[in-house]
C-alpha cells in the first residue's frame, strides 16, 4: 500500500470525501473503487449498500456512521472528529456517501472542519440519485427542443419539524424545467397541491423512482395532477417532475424498451 502512487502515506494521512453512487456497485467511479481497496479507515453512511463495502481491503477499519435512524447514528461533530483523528494518524481515510457527496451530503460541513483542522482532503464525485434514476428510465434531462433547466431541490416538508417552512417553488417551475426531488417525503397530496399553485401544469409528467440503479428498484410513472394517488414506495426515492419525461412515460405505457420493474416486466412475461 505504501507504493500505491495514488495514496497519500504521510505523517498527516488524507481524507477522500467519496460518493458511493446510488447503489449499483458498477456505478462507482474507478477512482472510488482504488480508494476503497486501499483505505485503512471507511466511515460510511447508511445509504451505501453492503456490496460496495465489501469491495474494502482487508486491512480498512469499517465503520458506519449513518444518521438515517436517528439517534444511534453518530452526530456530524463525532464524525468530524473521527475522521480528523485517523488522518492525524497517518491514515488514509475514506468518507463514504451514498450518491454524490456534494448533494444533500453534509459534505460543507465536513470540509469546514477538515480546513479548520488543516487536514489535506480530496472530493471524489459519484453519481448522484437523481441522475441515476433520470438514466434508469430512459430520460435525457435536458433535451433543447423543451427541458432547458435542471433543478435540484430537496422537499423540506419530508420529516419537517412542525413549523418549519415547507419548499418554496416559486421561480423554479417552468415549462422547460426538470425538478429532482430528493427526500420527497410521503406527503404528496400537499406536493401536489403546491406544485400547482406554483404553476406546474395538472398534465406535467412525473415519475417517482425508488432505490434507483439497486436490483429492486422500482418507479412509477404519473404526473402533477395526480401525485396523490401514488402508492407508496420504499426509500430512498426521488422524485422527477418535468416535460423531459413525457418520452419515457409514454414508453413505459407501451412497454416498448420500458424500463421495466422486475416485476412489472415479469407480469407482463406471464401474461403473453
Ligand atoms: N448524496 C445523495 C443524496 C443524499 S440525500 C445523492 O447524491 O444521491 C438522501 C436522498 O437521496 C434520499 O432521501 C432520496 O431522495 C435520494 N436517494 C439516494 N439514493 C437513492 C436511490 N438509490 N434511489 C432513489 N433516491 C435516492
Amino acid at each position: 500500500m505504501d507504493n500505491d502512487p495514488g495514496i497519500t502515506r504521510a505523517a498527516l494521512g488524507k481524507v477522500y470525501l467519496v460518493g458511493a453512487g446510488p447503489g449499483d456497485p458498477e456505478l462507482l467511479t474507478v477512482k472510488a473503487l482504488r480508494l476503497l481497496a486501499h483505505a485503512d479507515v471507511i466511515l460510511h453512511d447508511d445509504l451505501v449498500p453492503a456490496e460496495i463495502l465489501a469491495l474494502a481491503g482487508p486491512q480498512a477499519s469499517i465503520a458506519s456512521v449513518g444518521k438515517r435512524y436517528g439517534a444511534h447514528g453518530a452526530t456530524q461533530s463525532e464524525i468530524n472528529a473521527r475522521m480528523i483523528e485517523s488522518a492525524r494518524q497517518g491514515l488514509a481515510v475514506v468518507r463514504l456517501k451514498g450518491g454524490d457527496p456534494g448533494i444533500f451530503g453534509r459534505l460543507a460541513e465536513e470540509i469546514d472542519a477538515l480546513d479548520a483542522a488543516a487536514v489535506p482532503f480530496e472530493v471524489v464525485p459519484g453519481i448522484t440519485a437523481g441522475i441515476a434514476a433520470a438514466a434508469s428510465l430512459g430520460v435525457s434531462l435536458t433535451d433543447r427542443r423543451k427541458a432547458t433547466r435542471i433543478v435540484v431541490i430537496t422537499n423540506h416538508q419530508a420529516g419537517a419539524k412542525p413549523g418549519a417552512e415547507s419548499t418554496d417553488w416559486r421561480g423554479l417551475i417552468r415549462d422547460d424545467s426538470t425538478l429532482l426531488i430528493y427526500m420527497p417525503g410521503r406527503d404528496f397530496a400537499t406536493l401536489r397541491a403546491e406544485l400547482l399553485a406554483a404553476g406546474c401544469a395538472t398534465d406535467t409528467p412525473a415519475a417517482i423512482v425508488s432505490r434507483a440503479s439497486a436490483s429492486d428498484q422500482c418507479y412509477r410513472f404519473t404526473n402533477v395532477g395526480e401525485l396523490d394517488k401514488l402508492p407508496r414506495m420504499d426509500s430512498p426515492a426521488v422524485l422527477l417532475v418535468g416535460a423531459s419525461l413525457a418520452r419515457a412515460q409514454r414508453r413505459a405505457k407501451t412497454g416498448v424498451n420500458a424500463a421495466l420493474a422486475l416485476d412489472e416486466a415479469e407480469l407482463i412475461l406471464s401474461s403473453l
